[in-house]
């Protein structure tokens, strides 16, 4: 290792960062004796520009060095470079996929990393396995300047979001976007359209975005998973969740588009 890389170090779901004078980053360095810390295991996981990166896992006893911490990715969303925090997200992915895939899932045997793929190969039988994705869909249903929004039991404070749900075997996108806003909130939707996409290792999806249109139905719910949904007007949207999210992102192409339609008086 001749030249300094990018090291995303992790204990547990934090990342080891350094920050200079509000200037947020992870460690550039050659290797990681330079901090003193002893990794389970590193791994190379792609280019900043023309610095190679780094992914490595630390036991849990792990003490931060001096000057550094550790801090969870949601926290720090807005203060690493959008580059760095990109690849944090990627890093986290892969530090997931790494402890708790050891072992051949179809002899039993160690499995070992391949080197320039992002897989494992088993050493007895060769089977070789990739992390795990698991496909979500969010989305916003619309009516009118009217949000569908739904707060789970599972949520802190007073939060309301979009709807999500985790895709079905067999099931194409905008299936799974009509099922989970007819499960959740009983709600029918049309014109189920893309949005953008976001990967969220906590641990291990790809949120899909869509937008959709109320259809029918009228709100019910469960009183379980969803503890109430509502139409919001979009000028008196309770609690949203954070900027690092899509489910933002969503709201906030709502609340544009909306805003647009009043300055314009159309
Ligand atoms: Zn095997």
């Amino acid at each position: 290792m001749n030249r300094p890389g990018w090291w995303f170090i992790f204990k547990g779901h934090q990342l080891l960062t350094q920050d200079d004078r509000g200037e947020m980053s992870v460690p550039l360095m050659r290797d990681m004796e330079e901090l003193r810390l002893s990794p389970l295991g590193i791994q190379p996981i792609g280019r900043i520009d023309d610095a190679q990166c780094y992914v490595a896992d630390l036991p849990e006893d792990s003490e931060a060095p001096q000057g550094m911490a550790f801090r969870g990715l949601r926290g720090i969303f807005g203060s690493l470079d959008e580059d760095m925090y990109a690849m944090a997200i990627k890093a986290l992915g892969i530090v997931n996929w790494d402890r708790t895939s050891r072992f051949c899932s179809q002899c039993g045997a160690k499995i070992e990393r391949k080197p320039y793929i992002i897989g494992k190969e088993c050493s007895q039988c060769g089977f070789i396995s990739f992390p795990r994705i698991s496909p979500a869909v969010i989305v916003l249903v619309e009516r009118d300047d009217s949000a569908l929004l739904a707060r789970a039991g599972r949520f802190k404070g007073n939060l309301y979001s979009v709807i999500a749900g985790f895709v079905e075997p067999g099931e194409t996108l905008e299936e799974t976007v009509r099922r989970e806003v007819k499960e959740e909130t009983g709600i029918e939707v049309k014109d189920i359209r893309y949005f953008g996409s976001q990967p969220w290792p906590f641990p291990d999806s790809l949120m899909i975005g869509f937008t959709a249109r109320y259809a029918g139905g009228e709100i019910t719910i469960d009183g379980e998973e969803i503890i109430d949904a509502r139409w919001f007007h979009v000028g008196n949207l309770p609690e949203i969740p954070g900027k690092i999210s899509i489910a933002r992102s969503l709201i906030d192409w709502f609340i544009e588009k909306n805003s647009q339609k009043g300055g314009t008086g159309k």
